[in-house]
């Protein structure tokens, strides 16, 4: 069966947050998986990395890692001192994976998180971020991390909005540690069929992201679980599915989510955690019921 996973701050308001606490939590409810933000791992001294990563694999947890890339960092930036910073701040950032011996990075990591100020040529911003990548991957390569763009919405980025610019973006790549990583929350917005663009990404798929269309747990909205648990059954997807659910407002993940009012109303973190194990058992029943 795929792996299971989770983002932490399905549960918690701000991007850092008590580690220990929320590998022992996914661990309990029945997750394989635990996703980080992976920025804050910059202020974590290593050691201290080691020890979370120790408390992960005592529970049976995986560690992997997402983010948005801050637009002082944009490496598809006409600026080629801000690409440059950009190559440097995320080879930081892997480098940090790294002493976690996290094997995958995802999110908006191939150019600045968000609608860039000025005149935007995509074509332009497009050609800047391959060509920063084109020196990423090799420093992911040698710390043995597979390197996952991330298609988001319009509204999210400019450069990667559709499966079929992902495909294209990672041939142009082309490095054996490249792939694409496909969130059902994006998709949902951008792409005219859910199954044509996860056939699109095929071969490229290397991570998923699930999350209704308002970013809920799979089930509780309008997205067909079964069209999509079908498209990945027909590229025999074997990688992980990583919830990436935000139902809460407020904190730094409210505003930078624009999440503006509670999803769940009811209060308490045991009404997360029944909403956690609703979702594990959801996802799994779609798996099984493909042989998955
Ligand atoms: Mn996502």
């Amino acid at each position: 069966m795929n792996k299971l996973g989770i983002f932490m701050n399905f549960w918690e308001q701000n991007w850092n947050a008590d580690y220990y606490k929320y590998i022992k939590k996914a661990s309990d409810l029945g997750f394989d998986v635990l996703e980080f933000q992976a920025q804050p791992l910059l202020n974590i001294p290593d050691e201290e990395l080691r020890n979370i990563k120790k408390a992960a694999d005592d529970c049976g947890i995986e560690l992997t890692y997402s983010l948005g890339l801050d637009k002082r960092y944009d490496i598809s930036s006409d600026d080629p001192y801000i690409r440059g910073a950009g190559v440097v701040y995320l080879t930081d950032i892997l480098k940090k994976v790294a002493v976690q011996e996290g094997k995958i990075i995802s999110g908006v990591s191939y150019a600045g998180w968000g609608v860039p100020e000025g005149e935007i040529n995509k074509k332009r911003r497009t050609a800047n971020s391959i060509g920063s990548m084109k020196q990423l991957v090799k420093v992911a390569n040698s710390l043995g991390i597979q390197y996952a763009v991330e298609v988001v919405n319009r509204f999210e980025g400019v450069v990667l909005n559709t499966a079929k610019e992902a495909v294209a973006y990672v041939e142009e790549v082309d490095s054996p540690n490249i792939g694409v990583l496909l969130d059902t929350y994006h998709m949902n917005i951008e792409e005219p069929s859910i199954r044509d663009a996860i056939h699109t990404a095929g071969k490229y798929l290397i991570g998923f992201h699930v999350g209704e269309n308002n970013r809920t747990a799979p089930g509780r909205g309008h997205l067909n679980w079964d069209e999509i648990f079908d498209a990945l059954k027909d590229v025999n997807y074997r990688g992980r599915i990583v919830a990436e659910l935000f139902v809460k407002a407020g904190g730094e993940v409210g505003r930078d989510i624009y999440v503006w009012k509670d999803l769940i109303e009811e209060e308490g973190e045991e009404v997360l955690d029944a909403e956690a194990r609703y979702m594990l058992a959801f996802e799994r029943k779609m798996l099984e019921a493909r042989g998955m």
